[in-house]
């Protein structure tokens, strides 16, 4: 058998936010104090494939809910060498709106989500206050018509998407969160998302504050650490440490984008 090649892994920053300490930990969290959170969408590519993982939010709703847009997740992309126009999968870790705006910019995409994550969105407990406040209704909205069309791949568990790229249901922080493990030339890598928004999420066993499922939150944990080759494979969701553990993608894009793998 022919060994899947192994892919490069980008992250690209695209928004940030000021934030305290006690927002990002579920409880109460006695050392309050400034801890910013970044906005990012990430691409695995390799000679035959490219996976990009989430789709980032637009400057509209950036304005509206106050976080400061940097750049289009897709011109981030594109700085990299990543054409949005033909990118043939794009894997939804989950709906929430920091994930799936800028849908229409992968028009030739298949959208790779959790079964159990559209179906809680299209559900019954969606509308309820907690909820509907963590997605844009145009998104999931999209996401319906689109199912329409065959653009959607459910997935119920884990799944392959190309050889060398998989996803595995978490749930956890949403219904049917899901994360992605990459084979990259240093190992495996797993783009964690919101399984843990920051290294401290996970490194100290404190879930982040917005809960679907308690206990599957600390299962994401125990999970994303079993899938990854050593703690420093994973990729934490929304933590500015990322854009200094790991080098600028190319010359040019320091604070833009970082090349994990
Ligand atoms: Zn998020």
């Amino acid at each position: 058998m022919v060994e899947a090649p192994n892919f490069e892994v980008y992250a690209v920053r695209y928004a940030t936010r000021e934030a305290r300490r006690g927002e990002h930990f579920y409880g109460h969290d006695p050392h309050d104090g400034p801890m910013p959170m970044d906005y990012f969408v990430w691409a695995a590519a390799s000679p035959d494939h490219t996976v990009v993982v989430d789709t980032g939010f637009t400057a509209e709703v950036a304005a509206r809910r106050g976080r400061e847009h940097l750049r289009r997740p897709a011109e981030g992309l594109e700085a990299l060498g990543i054409d949005c126009a033909r990118v043939p999968y794009v894997v939804l870790t989950h709906l929430h709106y920091d994930h799936v705006g800028n849908l229409e910019d992968f028009p030739a995409a298949i959208f790779v989500v959790q079964e159990e994550e559209m179906a809680f969105w299209t559900g019954r407990y969606a509308g309820r206050e907690q909820f509907r406040t963590l997605i844009e209704t145009d998104d999931v909205l999209y996401l319906v018509r689109e199912n329409f069309r065959g653009r959607l791949r459910f997935v119920a568990g884990s799944r392959e998407i190309v050889p060398g790229v998989e996803v595995h249901r978490t749930g956890g922080h949403s219904a049917g969160l899901q994360v992605v493990r990459v084979k990259t030339g240093r190992g495996n890598v797993v783009l964690a998302s919101d399984a843990t928004h920051f290294y401290a999420n996970i490194e100290e066993d404190r879930p982040y504050s917005i809960v679907s499922h308690l206990a599957q939150m600390y299962g994401a944990f125990d999970l994303v650490l079993a899938l990854a080759d050593s703690p420093d494979h994973v990729v934490p969701g929304h933590d500015p440490l990322v854009m200094q553990r790991f080098p600028p993608a190319r010359e040019g894009l320091e604070g833009v984008a970082v090349r994990i793998a």
